[in-house]
């Protein structure tokens, strides 16, 4: 579309439910799977009076840890406060979050900056009936929920969508969460705005994005939307507005309520914490528990000459694809052609027989047998539709010796240029004539006398050992 010389600015702000064994600040179960309402409760997160928090630690750790990946800086001082406000999901009156002094504050991801990324606690769940009553469920109130908000630096929907997924990426390969937006586990919040000039131009938040797509195509209406605003002459005003799946639209929701509405304050009932004086969120504690992460996973598998956009494939999955193309590299001993060669098989032809079939937890086969069979296509013992056949046939038969299966289906390549020299001197003396037109420069007549050689050793013979023996005989 025209964008009239108008610019997006987009910011995000990204809630993502965290994995661990309890709530925020009790010991009620932490189970977003759990289908039964009101199961996973206690006084504290349908909150009685009278009942205190407890911080959850491995809630903080998740988050230092995240800060850390991202190179933020860790706070040293923290606290939590109140978000007051009402609403039946909230029956405290205010939320537990983090106002002045977030965990983690900067840091960047896919070169976007980060402002914040702070601590709180999720809400209960309403939904209402086909009648005319609503109801709570109480199974997600206090769950532990990250925040991150981005600095207005992004400038486009897809953009915007490339910082989201590489987010959830963090949270998976962290266990930091599971992050699937349909789920509603993670949650994106986008503000956009457009502008002529360098002054930022009003912005919009929407709201209820439930999936890559949605975000992306919000965006996008959102900024067409704000453009027309402004080339018709009219204003626009800061809301929230929300994303209607079936008209494909942003639709207002409400007035933007400002920070100072909240009122926040610390909480009395929470210790303020120095995170230098717990052992647990020692830096050294963090960096001993960190995981490989996807951008050094990336650079790894780049080093082994594996292309761009395989590289993509293994990352993002890690537990079934990216740890196999490791064991393989492992026994290759990191030979980079045989590597590329693999990860060539398994992107395109191990993944094709996948084709519009679910991945599985665990490929059927093992990394030492697919090695053999990548080291036996690497030295032309067999062809490459040789290999796609066998690997067809391991695959079916779950696993499999694949030189045992070459031989079974006749799929060895005759490489051996001492045999087959005889073959090329019969050819030649068999085919005076095209011979003659090879060597007057017509280059189709070579590949008729391999394809004499091929049929002679009912294609057993390797094409390539044939069509160089050829060459080295014709003078
Ligand atoms: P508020 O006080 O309304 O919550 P913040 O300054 O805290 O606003 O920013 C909230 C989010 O909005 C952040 O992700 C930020 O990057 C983004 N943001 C702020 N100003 C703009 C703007 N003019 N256009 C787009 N996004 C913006
Ligand atoms: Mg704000």
């Amino acid at each position: 579309m025209d964008s009239k010389g108008y610019t997006p600015t987009i910011g995000l702000e990204i809630h993502a439910e965290l994995k661990t064994n309890t709530k925020m600040f009790c010991d009620s179960r932490n189970d977003p799977d759990e289908k039964e309402p009101n199961i996973n409760i206690c006084p504290v997160c349908v909150a009685h009076p009278g009942t205190l928090p407890v911080i959850n630690k491995e809630a903080v750790k998740h988050v230092l840890k995240i800060g850390h990946a991202v190179r933020g800086k860790i706070a040293d001082f923290t606290e939590f406060d109140r978000k007051n406000y009402f609403y039946p999901d909230i029956p405290k009156g205010y939320q537990i979050s983090q106002y002045k002094y977030p965990l983690v504050s900067g840091g960047s991801l896919v070169s976007v900056e980060i402002t914040r990324i702070h601590l709180e606690e999720d809400t209960a769940r309403s939904s209402h009936d086909s009648g005319d009553d609503s109801l709570i469920d109480f199974n997600r109130a206090g769950l532990p929920l990250m925040e991150l908000v981005t600095e207005p630096v992004i400038k486009s929907a897809e953009q915007a969508v490339q910082f989201a997924r590489e987010l959830q990426l963090l949270l998976r390969y962290l266990g930091a969460g599971d992050a699937n937006l349909e789920k509603g586990e993670m949650r994106v919040e986008a503000n956009v705005s457009v502008s002529k000039t360098k002054r930022f131009g009003t912005k919009v938040e929407v709201k209820n994005l439930n999936s890559f797509k949605a975000v992306e195509r919000a965006i996008r209406y959102e900024v067409e939307r704000q453009i027309k605003v402004l080339e018709r002459g009219d204003q626009l005003i800061q809301e929230t507005r929300g994303w209607d799946e079936n008209k494909q639209q942003t639709f207002s929701q409400r007035l933007k309520e400002t920070s100072e509405e909240y009122r926040y304050f610390p909480d009395p009932d929470l210790p303020k914490l120095k995170l230098s004086d717990i052992s647990e969120f020692q830096l050294e504690v963090l960096e001993n528990e960190m995981p490989v992460l996807p951008e050094e996973k990336r650079t790894l598998y780049r080093s082994w000459g594996v292309s761009k956009d395989a590289v993509e494939v293994f990352v993002q999955e890690p537990v079934l694809l990216g740890s196999f193309l490791e064991e393989i590299a492992e026994i290759l001993k990191h030979e980079k052609k045989s590597i590329k060669l693999a990860s060539n098989y398994i992107t395109s032809d191990l993944l094709g027989l996948y084709k519009d079939k679910t991945l599985p937890k665990r490929l059927p086969i093992d990394g030492a047998e697919f090695a053999t069979l990548i080291r036996m296509a690497h030295s032309g013992t067999i062809s490459s539709r040789g290999t796609k056949d066998i690997l067809k046939i391991m695959l079916e038969n779950k696993g499999g010796d694949p030189e045992d299966i070459a031989k079974k289906h006749n799929l060895i390549q005759q490489s051996d240029e001492g045999e087959l020299q005889a073959l090329v001197e019969d050819i030649i003396k068999n085919n005076v004539s095209v011979v003659t037109e090879y060597k007057e420069g017509k280059e189709s007549a070579l590949q008729f006398l391999v394809g004499q050689g091929m049929k002679a050793t009912k294609g057993s013979a390797n094409p390539q050992i044939l069509q160089k023996l050829l060459k080295e005989n014709i003078s």
